[in-house]
């Protein structure tokens, strides 16, 4: 019997939450949380704590100094556009960034705001001209994003920074997932519990280390960085209500509400 790549990891999720008043980070093993001192980047080492995951409120999982995102990263996202040559890289803000269960909240005039299930890259070391075959090094791990998008101030707008950036349009969570071959996870979005979009991530033009490489020509990625590699096939308007939920998998369920 042979064993794949994803049975022989091990698999590590971490948590950002606030219990108590207090936030700390956290491993997930099941529906304990362990909790952790230190920088999960470097040195976290468990303090012996632990508290029930239904105890506490999940944070996005990590503080990212940039939020980078890919556009048009899988065929079936293309439609009458033309392929493009190297990953397109645009950039959302941090101030964007919200948790699971946080409500996604439209700003005045959006009126065609749509959802983006995507897997996003963490990165766990600087990564400055970062070789292809050294890219895997520098990635922490992987979570489920939204990318929201109005999409009529992305066609109008000279700059996305209020189609792709604007508070509450970067879902992210619920864990940050170590040991997955991320470069083939099934990634789902649903709307309302009806599934919109579904492919793998092996299904993805520029694969993870082509775009952590491509990004560490020209920016220096931070550990906690965070990249939004893509979105496939279509998607569509939210409204008031709407729940949207993003699966990745092995990640597990990202479900954000339209305020
Ligand atoms: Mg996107």
């Amino acid at each position: 019997m042979t064993t794949s790549s994803f049975d022989q990891k091990k698999i590590t999720r971490y948590i950002r939450y606030s219990a108590a008043g207090q936030v700390s980070y956290g491993i997930l093993e099941g529906s304990i949380v362990r909790e952790l001192r230190g920088d999960i980047y470097t040195d976290a080492e468990p303090t012996g704590k632990t508290v029930k995951l239904s105890d506490v409120k999940l944070l996005a999982p990590c503080e990212p100094s940039k939020v980078l995102a890919i556009g048009i990263n899988y065929k079936s996202h293309v439609g009458e556009r033309t392929a493009p040559g190297t990953p397109r890289v645009f950039l959302k803000l941090p101030t964007s960034i919200i948790g699971p269960e946080e409500n996604i909240v439209f700003p005045p005039g959006a009126g065609n705001v749509h959802f983006e299930g995507e897997m996003v890259v963490v990165i766990g070391k600087t990564a400055k001209n970062v070789l292809r075959a050294d890219a895997t090094k520098c990635v922490f791990g992987v979570t489920a994003g939204n990318d929201v998008s109005e999409r009529d101030w992305q066609k109008g707008d000279p700059q996305w920074f209020r189609a792709k950036a604007s508070d509450t349009f970067g879902p992210l969570g619920p864990a940050i997932v170590q040991g997955l071959n991320y470069n083939d996870l099934l990634l789902q979005s649903r709307l309302n519990g009806v599934v919109k979009q579904s492919q793998r991530t092996s299904d993805l033009m520029f694969d993870v280390e082509t775009i952590v490489s491509y990004i560490s020509q020209f920016i220096t990625l931070l550990p906690g960085d965070v990249i939004y590699s893509g979105t496939p096939g279509q998607t569509q308007a939210m409204k008031a209500g709407d729940i949207i939920e993003v699966e990745v998998e092995g990640v597990g369920v990202l479900r954000n509400t339209v305020a």
